[in-house]
Order: C-alpha cells, then sequence, then structure tokens
C-alpha cells in the first residue's frame, strides 16, 4: 500500500511525520456500584510508531473508546505509563493535559459538530477564541473544507448535510490544530458502508499532505483491512491477531 515507515525525526520535507506513542501496562477501570470496579482496560501494552495507521477492532463494550479515550487525555488512566513522544500522560498536571488534549485530533462516531454553528465555524471550534479570530485560522478551515470536498458548503448548517458531509466537516475540524495524532472512534460507524468507505479513503488521503499517527477503532472488517495494522481488543486486553 501506501504505507511507509516513518521516523520521528521527520521526513523529505523536515515536518515530523507524526506522534510515537507508547502504553506500558495501562489500567483504567470505572466504579460499579458501591465497592466493585469495572476494569474496562486492563494491563494494555501498546505502541503506536510515528506516522503509522492502526486500527482497533473488537466486541462492544471491549474498551476501545476507553483506550482512545486514555491516548487523547480525555480520561486519565489508573495506572501505568501512556508516553507520547516520550511525555508521560499519567500523573501529568490538568494543565499539561488541557494542553495536550488540545494538540490532538478528535474524531467521533456521531461527529459531535454543533448544530448552530455554520459548517466554517464548526471547523474553527478546536482553536481557542483569540487564535480563530487571527486570519491564518479562517484561511486554513477553508484549506482543510476544499481538501475534503466542502468548500462550497462553508455557510451551511449542519443538519442540511449529509452524514458522510458531516463527518467530512468533523475530519476537517479535527485537522485545524495540525495535529500529530489524530484518534477516530468508529468514524464510519454511523455511515453506510459505501459513504464509511470514502470517509476512510478521505482519511487515508489527507495522511500524505498532513503527515501523522492515527489510530481508530471500528466495527468494520473492510475498515480494519484498509488499515496498516490491526489490534484486536477483548475484555479490556490486546489479543494477538
Ligand atoms: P467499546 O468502545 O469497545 O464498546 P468502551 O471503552 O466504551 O468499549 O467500554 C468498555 C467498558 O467500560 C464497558 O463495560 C463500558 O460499559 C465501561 N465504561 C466505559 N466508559 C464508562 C464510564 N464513563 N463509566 C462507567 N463505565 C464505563
Ligand atoms: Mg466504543
Amino acid at each position: 500500500g501506501t504505507a511507509r515507515a516513518a521516523t520521528s525525526s521527520g521526513d523529505r520535507t523536515g515536518y515530523p511525520t507524526g506522534a510515537h506513542v507508547r502504553l506500558e501496562g495501562v489500567l483504567k477501570s470505572f466504579p460499579l456500584g458501591q465497592r466493585e470496579r469495572l476494569v474496562a482496560v486492563d494491563h494494555v501494552d501498546l505502541e503506536l510508531e510515528p506516522g503509522s495507521l492502526t486500527a482497533l477492532t473488537g466486541p462492544s463494550g471491549s474498551g476501545k473508546s476507553t483506550l482512545l479515550h486514555l491516548v487523547g487525555a480525555i480520561e486519565r488512566a489508573d495506572s501505568g505509563s501512556v508516553r507520547v513522544d516520550g511525555h508521560e500522560l499519567v500523573g501529568a498536571s490538568r494543565a499539561r493535559l488541557t494542553r495536550y488534549r488540545r494538540s490532538v485530533g478528535f474524531v467521533f462516531q456521531r461527529f459531535h459538530l454543533l448544530p448552530s454553528l455554520s459548517v466554517l465555524d464548526n471547523v474553527l471550534v478546536p482553536l481557542l477564541p483569540e487564535r480563530a479570530e487571527r486570519a491564518g485560522a479562517v484561511e486554513r478551515a477553508r484549506e482543510l473544507l476544499d481538501a475534503v470536498g466542502l468548500a462550497a458548503r462553508e455557510d451551511a448548517l449542519p443538519a442540511t448535510l449529509s452524514g458522510g458531509q458531516q463527518q467530512r466537516v468533523a475530519i476537517a475540524r479535527a485537522l485545524v490544530v495540525r495535529p500529530r495524532l489524530l484518534v477516530a472512534d468508529e468514524p464510519t460507524g454511523n455511515l453506510d458502508s459505501r459513504t464509511g468507505r470514502s470517509v476512510l479513503d478521505l482519511l487515508l488521503g489527507l495522511r500524505a499532505t498532513h503527515p501523522m499517527t492515527v489510530v481508530l477503532s471500528t466495527h468494520d472488517p473492510l475498515v480494519a483491512a484498509a488499515c496498516e495494522r490491526t489490534v484486536h481488543i477483548l475484555d479490556g486486553r490486546t489479543v494477538a491477531a
């Protein structure tokens, strides 16, 4: 395929090719009633090489979303180590986690667009208000809308777009922060298989111009097959393929 091993030192253009993510012995549990805890991620070791494309597969409730939330610092692990480019997230300060979280691109199954904002304004959301006001921000948002084929719809409201189009807006929004890491939780899960495939192809194609590490979860074997690597999750643990 088009995949190629990349190094953290960067590609020909001198830009970094993506974040290096390393999980070791990661444990995440949630309270279950008064005394018990449900272990959602159970001592997971996982390495995402810079520039790699990884699919997490596994049944509903196996811990895929929780694992992605740990990688994106939406949740904090109970124990173990989550290092991104050598920086430890477990035990990091709130301020550092907030800064890190803003640097990660996130795509969700249900798009999560703000219904009252135009397509263009939705793409600008991840930029802090003061940064979004800078001229370059709008220019960049427009470039990304062009890249996802929605330049003509920047003034439209999300509800007037198809599911596939809404997910394209969500992808543009995820990329507006120039993420070195893109996390996508079932990005094609709400789309019919053909639309899902086109959204996936878009994501894969964007890696040529926006080098980054990508990790996604999926139920769709065709989506998983299009990724360089599949990691199967069962009961919060990685299972050898
Ligand atoms: P998947 O994405 O593979 O369907 P999840 O990561 O969403 O799996 O869930 C893994 C397990 O953790 C499930 O048993 C789920 O009910 C539980 N879980 C996930 N998030 C929470 C939460 N915020 N509070 C309590 N339990 C949760
Ligand atoms: Mg999930």
